[in-house]
């Protein structure tokens, strides 16, 4: 800088000194310009110098940023130094082991060579072995061709044999079959044969049976009848001669005979239908429950006039007041009539009935005992039978058709009962009749004790004891 530029302008006239002021001012300006463009010189070293610092800061930058790197590097540098350094050893050591690893591969294959060697005198061995058996196998298979061709011969024989052996067996058991069906055959000819020659017994037993039957029935229904008819013809000539006055007793005592014989008549045709009935299977049974020791008593009671009138005493006995049980009141009083009937029959004068019923609990045991004539041993399975009598010989009555204890067995089996007799001849006899103790739920009939239906039932059972 001028040290005079701003020197005051002091001595001189205005216009010097206005010259010199211009001066001044154009010397001022001039400098000022320099002085700008020092300032823009300046300004733009300024800026230069920025842009040189900003260029160092860079530089130093990266002088520091590859001073980092270089020591990284460094430091890598180290650690690879170390891995080479450690590789080292361990290829040393790998070396030594690959030293005796070789040594052993060496020995080895020295020991190989050996083995190879004794192998090959093995291998020819063998061979020589193998050659011997193929020898054999050739010999074997020439000789199993040989056995191959013995056992076909010999399996052809044998299933010849077996088919042989199957065809005798089957025939065999033809034969044995035919021989079981003959004997079968046989067996059942001589059963038939058997059988026909039974049933032509039985039929001809049946037929004789059936045939005595007949006779027995028809001399049974027209004895009643021929009574019957001589007492009317008696009646018919007694009106005829104007005597049925004088003859009124004896009219009397006949009305009474033909009363008898018509009961006679209505039991032999009852038994007839009831017979024919539970053979066709249409019997039925009118089941109620009622108290059998009573209806027994009563019956007991009710035929006292005929045993009377025989001459014979008649016994109740029972081990319960009361008994109720399912049963049919009509056919039951039947059985038990029937049974009185005959121990009347084939009783003699002075001899006792007696009549018990006991209750066992699970049955009722109704008895009727006589010491009157008894039955033979040989009789006794028999007069159970239909139609058939015990030898008229041994039975004082010749009269009777044998339907009664059929029917009388019948009625005790339709009861899920049944009837056993024991008797002696010149003993007695006694029957029991065996039935159920049950009750049923619905009963076809409530007993009513009518008095005089039971007493023309008496007389209808008991219409044959006066023949
Ligand atoms: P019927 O109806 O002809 O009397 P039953 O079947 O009642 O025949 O009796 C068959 C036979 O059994 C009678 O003919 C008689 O020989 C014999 N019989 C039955 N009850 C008695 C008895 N209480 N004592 C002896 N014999 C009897």
């Amino acid at each position: 800088m001028n040290d005079n530029f701003y020197k005051p302008v002091i001595g001189k006239s205005l216009a010097e000194k206005l010259k010199i002021k211009i001066k001044e001012k154009d010397d001022k300006s001039k400098r000022i310009a320099e002085l700008i463009m020092a300032n823009k010189e300046i300004k733009f070293q300024s800026g230069e110098k920025e842009e040189r610092a900003a260029e160092l800061i860079i530089a130093n930058k990266e002088i520091a940023f590859q001073s980092g790197e270089k020591e990284e590097r460094a430091a890598e540098l180290i650690i690879a130094n170390r891995e080479i350094a450690f590789q080292s050893v361990e290829k040393a050591e790998r070396a030594a082991e690959l030293i005796i690893a070789n040594k052993e591969l060496t020995f080895q294959n020295e020991e190989k060579g050996r083995r190879a060697a004794e192998l090959i005198i093995a291998n020819k061995e063998l061979t020589f072995q193998n050659e011997e058996k193929e020898k054999r196998a050739a010999e074997l298979i020439i000789a199993n061709k040989e056995l191959a061709f013995q056992s076909r011969e010999k399996a052809e024989r044998a299933a010849e044999l077996i088919i042989a052996n199957k065809e005798l067996i089957f025939q065999n058991e033809e034969k044995g079959k035919r021989a079981a069906e003959l004997i079968l055959a046989n067996k059942e000819l001589t059963f038939q044969n058997e059988e026909k020659g039974k049933r032509a017994a039985e039929l001809i037993i049946a037929n004789r049976v059936q045939g005595e039957f007949f006779v027995n029935i028809s001399h049974e229904l027209k004895t009643p009848l021929n009574v019957i008819f001589s007492t009317v013809q008696l009646f018919d000539m007694y009106c005829k001669s104007g005597l049925l006055d004088k003859k009124q007793d004896s009219i009397i005592k006949y009305t009474g005979s033909i009363k008898q014989n018509c009961y006679r008549l209505s039991k032999l045709i009852n038994n007839i239908v009831d017979l024919s009935k539970i053979e066709a299977g249409f019997f039925k049974l009118n089941l109620s429950n009622n108290n059998i020791i009573d209806v027994v008593e009563k019956l007991v009671t009710s035929v006292t006039s005929f045993t009377e009138s025989k001459n014979l005493s008649i016994v109740f006995d029972t081990n319960v007041e009361e008994k109720i049980i399912a049963f049919d009141l009509e056919k039951i009083e039947r059985i038990v009539l029937n049974l009185i009937s005959n121990a009347i029959k084939f009783s003699d004068a002075g001899d006792e009935i007696f009549v018990e019923v006991s209750d066992r609990n699970e049955f009722v045991e109704i008895s009727v005992k006589d010491n009157g004539i008894g039955i033979g041993e040989k009789d006794l399975d028999i007069i159970f039978d239909r139609f058939k009598q015990v030898d008229n010989s041994l039975s004082r009555n010749t009269e009777g058709t044998g339907i009664g204890l059929s029917l009388v067995k019948s009625i005790a089996e339709l009861h899920g009962g049944s009837i056993d007799v024991k008797s002696e001849v010149g003993v007695g006899s006694t029957f029991t009749v065996v039935l159920p103790s049950k009750n049923v739920s619905d009963e076809n009939m409530i007993y009513d004790s009518n008095m005089k239906n039971r007493n023309e039932s008496i007389k209808v059972e008991l219409s044959d004891i006066y023949s």
